[in-house]
Parts: structure tokens; C-alpha cells; sequence
């Protein structure tokens, strides 16, 4: 995250954690409370999620996002949608009403106005500071080789303000949620791992919830999530599993990014490997947030 946004990060994870944990206080699911949590980050204008995310090349506000259920592995996702506030919830009715699992552009849009959820202009969710953001980004773009052949994706200080949410409720169920805005000056129409199940998000009660931020590409091809998970049914504790996940991804294919690892028992991990991360958690013992710094 920028310098200057430290602060910002931190009070917005507190505030979806505790989100989150109204619901799972009052007896609610973790399907509503990831849900819950990613709303209100969405709503944060500081986070790459709803409004406030990145711009495409174009210009424009794309957003991706996927909720999963791991008691039932039931998903819902969204891609590339232009007109919709809280891609979460399009996502959450695609989980519960849908017998699909996934919608892209105008059909998810549709969809999520069929369902109730108004839709709004894309202008509303652009914002000057991502103007500014993508003006500077496109006149270095002329000047720096490695901006023009897609290099700059590499570097741990291109930032990714992607965010996630795992949470286990009283019935011993797990679920997680992921909202993106994706890359910076990404082509329009280009999907990244958020969304994708299994790369961004996953969700089974037999192994974990996990949800990804990071350079997009490489974790999709490591389809990281479940890699994760899998580390995770076979025996590993979440906190090794999301280590691990960090070490494979930059061994692999030189990616970076960040990872949160819940699993039915109520262990979690959180790993990075970029410069920090912004996280926060609550239990009924513990509640903490932060900025984790390598
Ligand atoms: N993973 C996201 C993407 O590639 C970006 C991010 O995490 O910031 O779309």
C-alpha cells in the first residue's frame, strides 16, 4: 500500500472486521459475515474494491469478486462488471439463487438487477485520486521499458489494495470472499485470480477458507487458493499452508502477494511477500489489526 495510506488500511480493516463479527455475534453465517466484511471495504474508498479501485486502461472501474460457502462449496462470482457498487452481493445472489456459478459484464449486471440490486453509472465509482493514479502511471508507461512489456507487474511496490475476508461462525462453518478493482491500467476485459474459484477464493469445510491479493496472473496459474487448502486437508496448519503459499508463488513464477488461512478448527495464517499487508482479526479472545511489515 502507498506510504501515505498506511492509517487509512488499517481503520478500514477494523471496521470490516467488525462488520464481519456483528453477524457471527448475533448467530449469523460466515457466508453473511464475509459478505458483511467485504461491503464495507467496498464502501472504503481506500481500498482497490468497489468504489475507489484502480482504473483500466480506459479509464474505467472493472470489478471482479467471488463469495464461497464451505459447507456446501455453493460459489458466486462476478467479472468484469462496469455498474455495480458491491460486486459482493451480485456474487452472494449468485451463490444462493443462482444454479450457476458465475457471470461476466452486462449478464452478471443483469442478473444482480433482476435480483434486486440497483445499478449505478460507472462514473460514480471513479474517483480523482485513481485518475491521478492511472495519469501518472500511463506518462511513466512512455518512458520505462519495463512498463511497456508488462514488467512492472513484478515489482513488489506496484500496489494491491485487493480485499479478502475468511470467517468461521458457531455451527463450525468456514466461508471466504474476495473483491478486487484488479491491476492498474489493466485491458479492459482482462479477468484476474480473485474471482476465479480457487485462485483468489476458496471455501470447504475439509480443508479452509483462503483469500489471495496479489500480482493476479501467477496466482491464477498457481490456482494458489487451493493449493493452500489442499496444504491444509493434508494435515498442515493454516499459518505453515499460507507461508508456504507465499514461498511457492515467488519460487515458482517470481509473484508476489498476500494470503489469510482459516480452517474449521478456527487456526489461521496470514502471509505475505510484499513490503507489508494490512490485516485484522477477531475471536473471542483475541482482536488485533495491523500493518505487517517484512
Ligand atoms: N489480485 C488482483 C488482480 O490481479 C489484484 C490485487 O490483488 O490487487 O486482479
Amino acid at each position: 500500500m502507498p506510504d501515505d495510506m498506511v492509517e487509512a488500511h488499517i481503520r478500514g480493516v477494523r471496521k470490516a472486521v467488525a462488520a464481519g463479527w456483528t453477524v457471527l455475534e448475533r448467530g449469523g453465517s460466515s457466508v453473511d459475515a464475509v459478505e458483511e466484511a467485504i461491503v464495507m471495504m467496498e464502501d472504503d474508498d481506500t481500498f482497490d474494491a468497489g468504489r475507489g479501485s484502480f482504473l483500466n486502461r480506459e479509464g474505467r472501474v472493472q470489478l471482479d469478486a467471488l463469495i464461497m460457502d464451505g459447507a456446501t462449496l455453493r460459489a458466486g462470482g462476478v467479472g468484469c462488471v462496469e455498474r455495480l457498487r458491491n460486486p459482493v452481493r451480485a456474487a452472494r445472489k449468485i451463490l444462493s439463487e443462482s444454479p450457476h456459478v458465475y457471470f461476466v459484464a452486462e449478464g452478471a449486471e443483469r442478473f444482480a438487477a433482476e435480483h434486486g440490486i440497483d445499478l449505478c453509472q460507472n462514473e460514480d465509482l471513479v474517483i480523482p485520486r485513481e485518475i491521478e493514479n492511472l495519469r501518472r502511471f500511463q506518462a511513466e508507461a512512455s518512458r520505462h521499458d519495463s512498463v511497456k512489456d508488462g514488467n512492472y507487474l513484478f515489482t513488489p511496490e506496484m500496489t494491491h489494495d485487493t480485499v479478502g475476508a475468511v470467517a468461521l461462525d458457531r455451527d463450525g462453518n468456514i466461508a471466504a470472499a474476495t473483491s478486487t478493482g484488479g491491476t492498474l491500467n489493466k485491458a479492459p476485459g482482462r479477468l484476474g485470480d480473485s474471482s476465479l474459484i480457487g485462485c483468489g477464493c476458496y471455501a470447504d469445510n475439509q480443508s479452509a477458507a483462503v483469500s489471495t491479493t496479489g500480482w493476479g496472473e501467477p496466482i491464477m496459474k498457481l490456482v494458489l487458493a487451493k493449493w493452500t487448502a489442499d496444504r491444509v486437508a493434508a494435515g498442515n496448519l493454516p499459518d505453515w499452508a499460507a507461508r508456504e503459499a507465499m514461498n511457492y508463488l515467488e519460487q515458482r513464477l517470481n509473484g508476489h502477494g498476500g494470503i489469510i488461512v482459516l480452517n474449521a478448527q478456527g487456526q489461521f495464517g496470514i502471509a505475505h511477500n510484499t513490503p507489508r499487508m494490512a490485516w485484522a482479526i477477531k475471536t473471542k479472545s483475541i482482536e488485533e489489526a495491523g500493518v505487517e511489515r517484512d
